[in-house]
């Protein structure tokens, strides 16, 4: 076995590709021209993400009082955010109230007594439920209020306490898989409008929430067909405003994930006729993998470097930790790799880097930015770009990542990265 490789430079990092950011948002800007994004922070917090979409002129939706802090740390102005949590610690509805943070959503009783107390003047929006029939992240179990059954009673509730309600949001639920639902949500929040008229309010907002896919080769064109035409049935009127929160369509595809195998177990069966190989390697669901948790993720793995030929044997790839859980692919078919070879993962930018912990010591992957000439041309005159904004050090030395290079990823030349 060959180990001449092994342990030099051996730590699993991501590739954040800048430029497929800015694409993201042309091709919104393209699909949705009515729509105007707020991004989740949720999705990816990451400090290069978040200026770069500020400056490229998106809202956020906002979670808690730190999302908050962290976006208007960048000079975003307040109302460029909602604060898009039904369900928020009355301290955080103080902490908008106090940073003018005044658009945020609702959908249950106390949340209006708590909003009446905190932050009377507060721009209220109603979440109602209308969930996909398949999406990889379902939502509505959690949040969002029933439009027939339960809007009339809120809207009366808002009323009496003087609440000023703007609008109506919806979330169909992350990675939607059901484009027409979209156009379902859209008619019944047009049904709250006019119930929101008929008890003297006059709505000005809707927010059609998430859902968009976001992983390299799918589009936004089959939704965006159905919401714009959604739009121009159900809200023909151009004052109403309409945003969306978009988090995976942003971030997922602009960031991959390289990771190192440092052992290697072969299971062979009893009659020795069949070998199945278990790889171990320095990334794990502890770490950025707990996108297959939390999110429902299916990851794929892509040999870095793929001798033609090569034959293929049933693997499994597992974790860097002590615990059983920590598995990433069940089972696959690889060609045979070996100790100090890579393995790259595509559409690693959606709901992994936020949640990741250094359990039992291993770290979490650090992230270095790339974007070609054009893009940091047309960045950095908007944006501000600091040290802060790259990981220290260089790639691996023994990891070429060049642009039409035989490797699973396709690689613009570096920004800055600094060693
Ligand atoms: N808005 C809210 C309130 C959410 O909870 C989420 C995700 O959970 C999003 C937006 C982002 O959704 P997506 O990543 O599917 O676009």
């Amino acid at each position: 076995m060959d180990i001449a490789d092994s342990g030099v430079q051996e730590e699993a990092f991501y590739v954040c590709d800048v430029g497929d950011i800015v694409r993201k948002h042309k091709t919104w800007k393209a699909f949705l021209p009515r729509v105007q994004p707020h991004y989740a922070v949720k999705c990816n917090d990451s400090l290069t993400v978040l200026e770069v979409l500020a400056a490229l002129g998106t809202g956020f939706d906002c979670a808690s009082k730190g999302e908050i802090n962290k976006v208007l740390s960048l000079g975003v102005s307040p109302d460029r955010i909602i604060f898009a949590n039904p369900a928020k610690p009355s301290s955080h509805i103080r902490h908008a109230a106090a940073t003018n943070v005044s658009t945020m959503t609702f959908d249950n009783e106390t949340e209006l007594h708590k909003i009446k107390n905190f932050h009377p003047d507060s721009k209220l929006v109603i979440r109602i439920r209308c969930d996909a029939t398949d999406s990889q992240c379902p939502l509505g179990m959690k949040f969002g209020c029933d439009p027939v059954l339960e809007a009339p009673r809120l809207l009366q509730t808002a009323r009496s306490l003087n609440l000023n309600v703007i609008g109506v949001s919806f979330h169909v639920g992350s990675g939607c898989r059901e484009p027409s639902v979209f156009k379902r949500a859209i008619a019944m929040s047009r049904e709250v409008f006019d119930l929101g008229q008929a008890l003297g309010y006059n709505f000005t907002l809707l927010d059609i929430g998430g859902g968009f896919p976001g992983d390299r080769g799918t589009s936004l064109d089959e939704i965006a067909q159905v919401v714009n035409s959604a739009l121009d049935d159900y809200f023909p009127d151009p004052s109403v405003e309409i945003i969306a929160e978009p988090g995976r369509f942003y971030v997922s595809s602009a960031y991959t994930l390289i990771c190192n195998i440092h052992s290697i177990r072969d299971v062979i069966s009893e009659d020795e006729t069949t070998r199945h190989r278990m790889y171990y390697i320095n990334d794990g669901v502890y770490g950025s993998f707990n996108c297959i948790l939390y999110d429902h993720q299916r990851v794929v793995p892509l040999p870095l470097h793929e001798v033609p030929g090569s034959k293929y044997y049933s693997s499994s790839i597992w974790g860097p930790t002590c615990d059983g859980l920590d598995q990433v692919v069940e089972e696959v078919l690889l060609p045979e790799m070996g100790l100090g070879d890579w393995l790259v993962f595509e559409n690693m930018g959606a709901y992994t880097l936020p949640v990741a912990s250094p359990f039992n010591g291993f770290p979490v992957a650090k992230v270095h930015v790339v974007a070609d000439e054009s893009i940091w041309v047309l960045l950095k005159d908007i944006m501000p770009l600091t040290e802060e904004h790259f990981v220290m050090g260089d790639l691996p030395a023994n990891v070429s990542i060049e642009s039409g290079g035989n490797v699973a990823i396709e690689l613009p030349i570096r920004m800055q990265v600094t060693g």
